[in-house]
């Protein structure tokens, strides 16, 4: 049976890759889904990650871009029937996981039998299910992995001093801290988001748009840093 690493490219499924192949376990496959809402320097991390390892990655892409479903596609079901657009997901509507990281990889592996690889450190070991967990198994913390990660040469360009975790860039279920540092560190991926959300369906944890947290929260704080030159 082969064994497939599912990688985020984040710190913990790298770690895990590496560790694996340190280990000599045997890697058949290596598969990544690009939501096209990752953060450029994940490109960066994965292309790099190719050359260290000397295996290419298998980059699975949704049918249509996560653009189309959080704005265009119209819902067949439900409440929201008729309706154009997921907009937002939320923690009972993660539309985006489903189609645009499960569906694909469903497709793609089809009905082949394979070891399935998920890269949760062992401070996370709630989260696991039927799956392969190394990191549980070896009782490597999502610390552990961050620094194995560095001491390995990958520092995603900072990503990781910025936020703890590295997922889309829009995620709404970041905390309001992430859309902060988005906002003042990164504003092409901030103003992205803004774009969308001026035309989603649903806000953010169902209380509030990206808008309106920019508005109560954060423009008031650059307030505060112009009138009393805080940083
Ligand atoms: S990181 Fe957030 S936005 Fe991206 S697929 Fe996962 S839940 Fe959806």
């Amino acid at each position: 049976m082969k064994n497939v690493v599912q990688l985020s490219g984040g710190k913990d499924s790298t770690a895990m890759l590496l560790m694996m192949l340190e280990r000599g376990i045997s890697v058949d496959d290596i598969v990544f889904c690009d939501t096209g809402k990752e953060f450029p320097q994940m490109y960066d991390h994965l292309e790099k990650v190719e050359k260290y390892i000397g295996k290419t990655i298998t980059v699975l892409n949704p049918e249509k871009s996560f653009d189309y479903y959080f704005l265009e596609h119209i819902r067949t079901s439900g409440d929201y029937k008729g309706v154009a657009g997921y907009g937002w997901p939320g923690h009972k509507r993660r539309w985006c996981t489903k189609i645009l990281k499960t569906e694909p990889f469903r497709k793609y592996i089809g009905k082949e039998k394979h070891n399935l690889f998920i890269g949760i450190a062992a401070d996370e070991a709630h989260r696991v299910k039927k799956y392969k967990y190394p990191l549980v198994d070896w009782n490597v913390t999502e610390a552990e992995a961050l620094s194995y990660c560095y001491k390995h040469g990958f520092n995603w360009n900072g990503l990781y001093e910025d936020f703890r975790r590295v997922s889309c860039y829009l995620c709404p279920l970041q905390r309001k801290n992430d859309w902060r540092i988005l906002r003042k560190k990164y504003p092409d991926l901030w103003n992205d988001a803004m774009r969308l959300d001026l035309q989603s369906c649903f806000k953010l944890r169902d209380k509030y748009s990206l808008h309106d947290l920019e508005r109560r929260a954060f423009a008031v704080e650059d307030l505060f840093i112009d009138m009393f030159d805080v940083a």
